[in-house]
């Protein structure tokens, strides 16, 4: 049985760092495919060195591409794919996604012994087209990233109405701290409240820009560090996960409410 991942979450909190090492954690034991859902098509770019070309780019000059030319192999020969996006303010940002998945059907790409499929969906707009890899049942089960931070668990929040629409199963939330003060402890209560969990905490870590830099991931760059770790317990974790809820996502007074009563119990003191 594949077990096939969509980790969600606002841009810029931490989803592709953490995709792509969960992957290269994998790939120790597993054939892992990574599928970019992300217009900004850098998931994959610390897996296989530098940015690969998206699905839309190849598509342009050629409509019937061939598997080689979208599937590209990276660390621990990690199966690496983006979407990718149109051109800023032209087009459809969730037709990536679309188109992507219909070729990727189409080349026969899914029919390959993959052991964990992960795709990495952007999460700021739960649109017909980010929600694909959900609607679609091209994965199974959904994790959310988010910090602490408002915007970050509003996105969060969101993303769980999409999962509760589609009848999708939430594996549980991810923890990337920003360095706020009692972070994991308002990322837990917010994971109560929407009847979830948090599975795995990742610190905030210099090495994680500091492999960035060099177009690799933790896991990579710094193989016995205690980031790395962090990761491979994550992607442990995810992988024995047999824990699912349909998310029950709050609605936004409940949701302004949320962060009343966080102030109240004395978190967010800055
Ligand atoms: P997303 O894919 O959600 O847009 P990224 O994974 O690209 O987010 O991360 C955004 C930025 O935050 C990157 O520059 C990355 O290096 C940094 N980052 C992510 N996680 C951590 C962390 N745990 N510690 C330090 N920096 C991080
Ligand atoms: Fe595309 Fe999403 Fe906009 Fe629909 S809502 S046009 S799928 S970006
Ligand atoms: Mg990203």
């Amino acid at each position: 049985m594949t077990k096939k991942i969509a980790i969600y979450g606002k841009g810029g909190i931490g989803k592709s760092t953490i995709v792509a090492n969960i992957a290269a954690s994998y790939s120790q034991e597993y054939n892992v495919l990574v599928i970019g859902c992300d217009p900004k098509a850098d998931t994959t770019r610390t897996l296989y060195g530098s940015r690969i070309p998206t699905v839309l780019s190849v598509l342009k000059e050629n409509k019937e591409p061939r598997t080689e030319e979208v599937v590209y192999h990276g660390y621990n020969n990690i199966s690496c794919v983006e979407s990718g996006g149109p051109e800023p303010g032209v087009g459809c940002a969730g037709r990536g996604v679309i188109v992507a998945m219909n070729l990727l059907e189409r080349l026969g790409v899914f029919k390959e012994p993959f052991d964990v499929i992960i795709y990495d969906v952007l999460g700021d707009v739960v649109c017909g087209g980010f929600a694909v890899p959900l609607r679609e049942e091209f994965a199974d089960e959904v994790y959310i990233v988010t910090s602490g931070e408002y915007m970050s668990l509003y996105a969060a929040n969101n993303i769980a109405k999409g999962i509760k629409k589609l009848n999708s199963k939430l594996g549980g939330i991810i923890c990337n701290c920003k360095g706020i003060k009692d972070e994991a402890q308002i990322v837990e209560s917010f994971a109560e409240k929407i009847g979830s969990r948090v599975i795995g905490v990742i610190p905030r870590s210099e090495l994680v820009p500091e492999s960035e830099i060099e177009a690799m991931t933790v896991i990579e760059k710094f193989p016995d560090s205690k980031q790395a770790m962090v990761y491979h317990e994550l992607a442990r974790r995810i992988y024995e996960n047999k824990d699912f809820t349909v998310p029950e996502p709050l609605t936004t007074d409940e949701f302004e409410g949320f962060f009343k009563e966080l102030k109240n119990m004395g978190f967010l003191e800055f």
